[in-house]
């Protein structure tokens, strides 16, 4: 059998049958004195980026080097996005480093979210997933707010350590780290302009001064993110892009409202009361009666009820519906990567059609 060789750049295994997969390297390059795949040297020599097939696999093996570094560890997480933005297995994949947690996207957030209680959530999320954190930040990436905060609490946390930089695809990492390299040194969109030269654990590597480093890690895909299932133009409708501007339902128990052709929120029990809406100011939401509910999504989803449109919604996964007896007042039922409802008396039971996959969740009202 064939000895499987790993590439000295970036760890993947090297192969020559498929250029489109990680790891290619030509047959005339196997006798090099250095074997690194096409992507390692491209980036090596010409500061270049190419796309290759990563599989998500590849991603959590070169994620899981990080546990035997010696290092901090900042997850970046959407708080639009939070339990989709979440790596499973982060734990095990970092090893006993010390990981802190960063919410991006804080701008989008209403002025009046109580930021406490999202912390909160996030620590108490953070946990059910197995992960021990050593504090949670709040930060607008593109706006550059919490970053002092952020900074003092990465000189802390790593002393004279290294820094790995991870998060799934979307969150903003990559503007997070734009955002902390222009603030200590002057430079705008380093890691989307020039890259930095591939290193030997592949990640993208910025000195941060002469001992140590910050590395930008792959984005991890996660198959529960929305983003996965939609089309660049739907994402641009239901990913906000301003401060969410809450639109409020009174409903009767037997009411149903659709957002866009995404999700839908039955009002089966209890007592007539306003349900706060929070999503993309552009996703439109209709209200129709519970009797007639499924038979108006037929009808109407990828025209009335879009987006997804009539393409996009053959990416879209079946909806799925979860019935939840709300009992609290001020509740929230979070569809993550699209917003939230709150719920404000409590008491009631509503059943919530959402995409297969879409994990939602249940947290005491952050507004
Ligand atoms: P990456 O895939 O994690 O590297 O994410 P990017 O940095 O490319 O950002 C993904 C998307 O989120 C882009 O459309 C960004 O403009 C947007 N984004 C990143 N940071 C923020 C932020 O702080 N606020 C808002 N509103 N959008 C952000």
């Amino acid at each position: 059998m064939e000895q499987t060789v790993y590439c000295e750049g970036c760890g993947v295994p090297l192969q020559s049958e498929d250029k489109s997969k990680a790891g290619f390297l030509p047959k005339s390059a196997w006798n090099n004195e250095q074997v690194i795949c096409q992507r390692c040297f491209r980036l090596k020599h010409y500061n270049e980026v190419q796309d290759v097939d990563y599989s998500d696999d590849d991603y959590l093996r070169m994620i899981h080097q990080i546990s035997d570094t010696n290092s901090l560890v900042v997850k970046v997480v959407d708080i639009f996005d939070f339990n989709g933005s979440f790596i499973s297995g982060l734990q095990r994949l970092t090893g006993n480093n010390p990981i802190i947690l960063i919410g991006n996207k804080v701008d989008l957030l209403p002025k009046s979210t109580n930021r406490n209680k999202l912390i909160n959530w996030m620590k108490k999320t953070a946990s059910e997933y197995g992960l021990k954190i050593q504090d949670v930040y709040l930060v607008s990436a593109v706006k550059g707010y919490g970053f002092d905060e952020v900074e003092e609490a990465i000189n802390t946390y790593r002393g004279e350590k290294d820094v790995y930089v991870v998060g799934c695809t979307n969150v903003g990492k990559s503007t997070f780290i734009n955002q902390l390299i222009n603030r200590t040194s002057g430079i705008k969109d380093a890691i989307t302009t020039s890259y930095f030269p591939g290193t030997t654990l592949g990640f993208i590597q910025i000195p941060l001064d002469e001992k140590s480093a910050l590395f930008d890690t792959p984005g991890v895909v996660n198959r529960q993110q929305i983003v996965h299932y939609v089309t660049d133009s739907d994402l641009k409708i239901i990913t906000p892009r301003k401060e969410i501007k809450p639109k409020i339902y009174q409903l009767n128990a037997q009411q149903t409202l659709f957002f866009g052709g995404f999700a839908r929120f039955d009002f089966e029990k209890g007592l007539k009361q306003s349900f706060v809406c929070y999503f993309s100011n552009e996703l439109m939401i209709h209200r129709t009666k519970l009797d007639q509910a499924d038979e108006f999504y037929t009808k109407h989803v990828g025209e009335l009820l879009n987006p997804p449109n009539r393409e996009s919604l053959e990416m879209l996964p079946q909806l799925t519906k979860q019935t939840f007896k709300i009992k609290n007042e001020k509740t929230d039922i979070v569809f993550p990567g699209l917003g939230w409802i709150t719920i404000p008396e409590g008491g009631i039971t509503v059943t919530i059609h959402a995409p297969k996959g879409i994990q939602l969740s249940i947290r005491p009202a952050l507004i």
